[in-house]
């Protein structure tokens, strides 16, 4: 009885970790050139941008918990040096996961103010996690010799996006306000909206020159010819969802009758088809 007890608390302490650890074992990051001294990271979870120079290193989220060490490694392999500043797109732990261990390691965590309200709200949230300096709507970091932006633009993806212009190099983080090649996920219950969400997606194509690189939250790296495609998409999928609920059609009924045949594609991703026209209908009704 002893023994069994014990073998069940053993099992109990080890069995988490294990599965942490065979989940991400495989995971390698990749490090893609994007322009200039700016490189993107392929792992698990969101696209990572790295700034690597004389000032130091910067990155732009950080994916997974257990994907710190790698990460920090991979930034290494680019440029040895310290860690400077970490910068959050928004708060979901698919670019924030690592920010305990790199705020741990005293790197400066810098987020719109709402990423820093959703995170300390969380059950087990750490303190070095938590983003140090906040702002509502803009900040720039000036690094390596460039004015690296942080542009809040309203609710869109949740209620905490920032939108990153490497002004200097001519490169633009878009986090999850831009899934490439794929329906996007609005977190409505994080305050999020379609119509915020496309609203960005127009400001952003706005502001950038027609030869930025474009760094989505998901998928891979972009043109702006990329960006254009997917707010062409966002409109006439919203359009599609919002005339069926004007002419009073049920969910159900959108979902069987669903989007034009050139959307399939972007179904196959973490977002199916049936998902977004829930979203948009969901978000219209909100
Ligand atoms: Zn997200």
């Amino acid at each position: 009885m002893k023994a069994c007890s014990l073998f069940l608390v053993t099992f109990a302490l080890i069995a988490p970790t294990a599965f942490a650890q065979r989940n991400f074992d495989d995971v390698e990051i990749k490090a893609i050139p994007v322009a200039k001294n700016i490189y993107m990271l392929e792992g698990s979870g969101g696209n990572i941008g790295v700034s690597i120079g004389a000032d130091g290193n910067l990155i732009v989220d950080d994916q997974f918990a257990p994907l710190a060490e790698k990460i920090d490694a991979a930034v290494q392999k680019l440029n040895p040096g310290k860690l400077k500043f970490v910068l959050n797109t928004h708060h979901h732990g698919d670019h924030t996961g690592g920010n305990a261990a790199f705020g741990a390691k005293d790197a400066t965590i810098i987020a719109q103010s709402n990423v820093r309200k959703r995170l300390s709200s969380e059950a087990n949230s750490k303190k070095e996690a938590l983003p140090v300096i906040t702002f509502d709507q803009s900040a720039s970091v000036h690094f390596n010799d460039e004015e690296i932006k942080l542009l809040h633009h309203g609710p869109g993806h949740t209620d905490g996006d920032s939108i990153i212009y490497f002004t200097g190099a001519n490169v633009v983080h878009m986090g999850d306000q831009f899934f490439n090649g794929g329906f996007p996920f609005v977190d409505l219950s994080s305050g999020g909206t379609v119509e915020g969400y496309i609203k960005t997606v127009s400001v952003v194509l706005e502001k950038i020159p027609a030869d930025a690189k474009i760094i989505p939250g998901h998928g891979k790296l972009a043109t702006v010819e990329d960006l254009k495609s997917f707010r062409a998409m966002l409109i006439e999928t919203t359009d599609i969802v919002k005339q069926g609920i004007a002419a009073g059609k049920s969910l159900a009924d959108l979902k069987a009758a669903g989007l034009a045949d050139k959307f399939k594609d972007y179904g196959n991703g973490f977002i199916k088809t049936d998902r977004w026209i829930e979203t948009i209908y969901n978000s219209a009704k909100k």
